[in-house]
Parts: C-alpha cells; sequence; structure tokens
C-alpha cells in the first residue's frame, strides 16, 4: 500500500537524502499566496471580514466573535463526565511536565562588582489556535494553555472555527477553555483567526505571541505574520516516522501510521526499516486495518499521497541517517535496544520509544506536548514548551570600579568597529579617574 523507496546499497548524504524522501506536494509556502489577501482584509475590515471568511471556509456567520462566557460555562456543565475526567488527567500530567519545565532566572557575577541576571519574563499577551476543521481538538486547549499558564502568561486568548450550526467552536473545546479557567474565547479559525490575533479585531486587542497547531492554512497564516507578533514553531499536518527492525510488530507499526494519517488527508506516515519482511506485513496491515476504520477515506489518502511511504535501508544505522534527514514531528523507535537508537537521533520533535509508547499516547496523556514542528522544521525547533512563553532579559549592573577594569577593552572594541562614540561613552564616566 506504501510507496517504496529503496535505498539499499546505498548512502546518500543528508543534503540528497532531503531531496528524495516522502513529503507534501502542497508546501507552507505555496499556501502563502492564498492566505496573505485573507490576512490582509481581516485587518483592513476587521470582524466583518472575519465572519465573511467563516461563512466561505466553515459554512457558519458566528453571531458574534466573541464567545460568550456564560457558554463556556454552559458547555463544562454539559460535559460528558467520561471526556472531563480523561481532560482532568491529561492536564494534571501535562502540568507536571511543563511545571518543570520553567527555567529559573540566572545570576552571573562577570567580575567582582559586574553582574549579569537573565530573567526569565512572560510575555503579556498570547494567542492560542486550537484547530477545528476536520477533527476537533480538546486536548490541544491543554496543550497550549498549561505551558502559557505555567509561564504565568497573563493574558490568554483562545481561537477556534466555528462550528455549525450554532457558529460557536466545538462544545468540548468551551468546556476544555472552562476547565482551564480562559474565558476569552473567540470563534473564527484558519487565516482569519491568525490575522484577528496579530492585528486585533472587534473586541479582541492584539497578542504578542500566536502559538498552536493547525492545517496548511493556519500555518501558513502565522508564517506569514511573524515579525508583527511572535509564533511557536511551525506545527502544521501531523507527520509520524517509524523507524522499526525485523522484532517490531506489524499490527502495531500499521496502527501507529494510521492513526495519524487520520487527522488530515495531508498528513504523512513514513516508514523507515531494515527489514523487506516487515515492510511486506505492515502492507498487509494497512490493507486489512484501514477498511475497519472511521475515517477511511482520508487515512487512504493520507497513506498513498506523495508524503507518505516506506524508506527500506541496509540497517539501523542508515534508518537513523534517514530519520534525522527527515526531521519528523513524531518519531517512533520499534526496534532492538530502541532507548540507545533513540539517544543517537538528532531531529526529530518528539521521540516514542519502544513496543508502548505510541504517539498517540503523547496526543493526549504522556504529559509531553503535542504541538510539535513539521515540515522538516524539527531540524531547528522544539515543540512547545513552557519556555516558549518565557523571554529572557539579560539585567546588567555594573559598578564603576568593574567599568573602569574593562574601559580599555571596550574602547578598542569600539575603535576597531568604527564607532568611537561606544567608547566615549565609557572614558566619559571615568574621566577624573586618569583612564
Ligand atoms: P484547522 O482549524 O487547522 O483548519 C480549519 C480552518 O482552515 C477553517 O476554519 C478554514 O478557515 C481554513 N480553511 C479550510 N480550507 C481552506 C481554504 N481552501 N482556503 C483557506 N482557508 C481554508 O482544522 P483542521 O483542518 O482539522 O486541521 C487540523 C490540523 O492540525 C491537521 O492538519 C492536524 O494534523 C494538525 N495538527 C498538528 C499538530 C502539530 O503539533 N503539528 C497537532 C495537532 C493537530
Amino acid at each position: 500500500m506504501l510507496t517504496r523507496l529503496d535505498l539499499r546499497g546505498t548512502r546518500p548524504s543528508p543534503r540528497s537524502l532531503r531531496g528524495i524522501l516522502p513529503r507534501a506536494a502542497v508546501d507552507v509556502a505555496s499556501v502563502l499566496a492564498t492566505v496573505e489577501p485573507i490576512i490582509a482584509d481581516v485587518r483592513h475590515r476587521g470582524e466583518n471580514a472575519a465572519h465573511d471568511y467563516s461563512e466561505r471556509f466553515d459554512g457558519v456567520r458566528p453571531a458574534r466573535l466573541r464567545v460568550d462566557p456564560a457558554e463556556l460555562t454552559r458547555a463544562l456543565a454539559a460535559l460528558d463526565p467520561d471526556i472531563r475526567e480523561a481532560l482532568e488527567v491529561a492536564i494534571e500530567r501535562v502540568r507536571k511536565v511543563h511545571a518543570e519545565q520553567r527555567r529559573p532566572d540566572v545570576t552571573t557575577e562577570v567580575v567582582p562588582g559586574g553582574v549579569v541576571v537573565e530573567r526569565f519574563v512572560p510575555v503579556t499577551r498570547v494567542g492560542l489556535y486550537v484547530p477545528g476543521g476536520l477533527a476537533m481538538y480538546p486536548s490541544s486547549v491543554v496543550m497550549n494553555v498549561v505551558p502559557a499558564q505555567e509561564a504565568g502568561v497573563d493574558s490568554i486568548v483562545v481561537v477556534s472555527p466555528p462550528q455549525k450550526p450554532t457558529g460557536l467552536p466545538d462544545e468540548r473545546v468551551l468546556a476544555a477553555c472552562a476547565l482551564l479557567g480562559v474565558d476569552e474565547v473567540y470563534a473564527v479559525g484558519g487565516a482569519q483567526a491568525v490575522a484577528v490575533l496579530a492585528y486585533g479585531a472587534g473586541e479582541c486587542e492584539p497578542v504578542d505571541l500566536i502559538t498552536g497547531p493547525g492545517n496548511i492554512y493556519v500555518t501558513a497564516a502565522k508564517r506569514a505574520v511573524r515579525g508583527v507578533v511572535a509564533i511557536d514553531a511551525e506545527a502544521g499536518p501531523t507527520e509520524i516516522a517509524i523507524l522499526a527492525d525485523a522484532t517490531a510488530d506489524p499490527v502495531h507499526v500499521a496502527a501507529d501510521l494510521i492513526s495519524q494519517a487520520e487527522h488530515d488527508p495531508s498528513a504523512a506516515s513514513v516508514l523507515v526499516t531494515d527489514s523487506a519482511e516487515l515492510a511486506d506485513a505492515v502492507d498487509e496491515e494497512l490493507a486489512r486495518q484501514v477498511p475497519l476504520t472511521k475515517h477511511s477515506g482520508r487515512i487512504q489518502t493520507a497513506l498513498t499521497g506523495p508524503q507518505s511511504g516506506t524508506v527500506l535501508v541496509d540497517d539501523v544505522d542508515a534508518g537513523v541517517a534517514v530519520v534525522d534527514a527527515y526531521a519528523a514531528e513524531h518519531l517512533e523507535i520499534q526496534t532492538r535496544e530502541a532507548g540507545a537508537v533513540a539517544a543517537r537521533v538528532r531531529n526529530a520533535g518528539a521521540i516514542f520509544v519502544g513496543a508502548y509508547s505510541p504517539v498517540s499516547l503523547g496526543d493526549y496523556c504522556a504529559g509531553s506536548n503535542h504541538v510539535l514542528p513539521t515540515g522538516g522544521c524539527a531540524r531547528h525547533s522544539g515543540g512547545l514548551s513552557t519556555q516558549t512563553f518565557l523571554r529572557g532579559i539579560h539585567v546588567i549592573t555594573y559598578d564603576e570600579a568593574a567599568l573602569a577594569d574593562v574601559a580599555r577593552h571596550v574602547v578598542t572594541l569600539a575603535e576597531a568597529e568604527d564607532l568611537p562614540a561606544h567608547g566615549q561613552a565609557v572614558t566619559a564616566r571615568l574621566r577624573g579617574q586618569g583612564r
């Protein structure tokens, strides 16, 4: 079922690997031309433009952009008790991990009388995107809100697409917001939501940072407003790569490839293996399991698209080189000595080690974050964390003697850069000391 790329007997360089590995035909850059006019229109016409795009893309025009806080309370009261319990477990575990991510302020006495403090200060106002097109994501409320709260962010805004027929975001998304104490929620999705957050519209004041996952339009819109606001890593259509050897269970491998394909027809599922027998067995399992799944249509589209496939390699070492070049959002290691293999991987959004750590666990209840870099961004970016919502501010305090002690070097470097006024700003303070 999966297209096969046979790299056995070859050792391509990382650069050539990047060119031949499965990747989506439509990339973020090519969607910029679609989202830029939407963003410009919302910036210009505000709330009305946002509603126009909701009508066009979500099939419903919300009565109001801002969700009445009473709707949040109502949604929580109506929430299925089992979903509430599962969300509470997810919140507890995610909070446990993210509470420990906050780096303490660091004070360094560089010299006697010369101190540099790195103070971590939360961003003031953040906009959190919670998807709601093909699937509903109350779990993404948890993954966005908990780290922002652990960082100490004052003002937290959630946006999520309006649903038919109410014109409100999904009920479970609203309930998850209420469970976490978030009361500023807007019924808007896609590029129009990103524009509302970046520039402000209606009751929504602009934010300083936008985070959260979304489809290719959301991801492209985040790229388009970067600079006006900060964004987290690009967390677009989901990806799974599985590095497996002959010891892996094909039933599990197929189930995990399917589970990520279920998100989106443009999701990517890639198997990297040194066992042609395993690859055959996984194909057989996919053929058996896919028709039994609820969303078999989009799973089939995702698994047969150019972004998915099986890569055959000579051995696990060559497999590590392939997964490093691919830089998957989610990487599973299902090999002998999986922990040792995982330790050698450099590029991945998150790594799931061994037979009992499927990606679905991390999607909800592992405690880790599920907002992770896609499209190769894991080569340079990590997933959402408490630190994403904090900035390090350096606070520099030198006394007169400490400044005098280093003045000569400052002046030398200032003159070397042909910026003599920089040096004079130092010497002006030290006149009378003969320096
Ligand atoms: P979504 O909220 O991301 O997108 C829905 C919005 O897309 C709509 O409101 C609409 O405005 C916009 N849209 C749809 N078609 C459009 C078009 N032709 N032109 C312009 N805008 C259009 O919800 P979704 O579609 O269900 O996608 C969720 C995505 O989030 C999936 O791709 C999933 O894989 C991804 N995801 C990623 C991560 C991660 O961390 N990388 C985590 C969870 C989910």
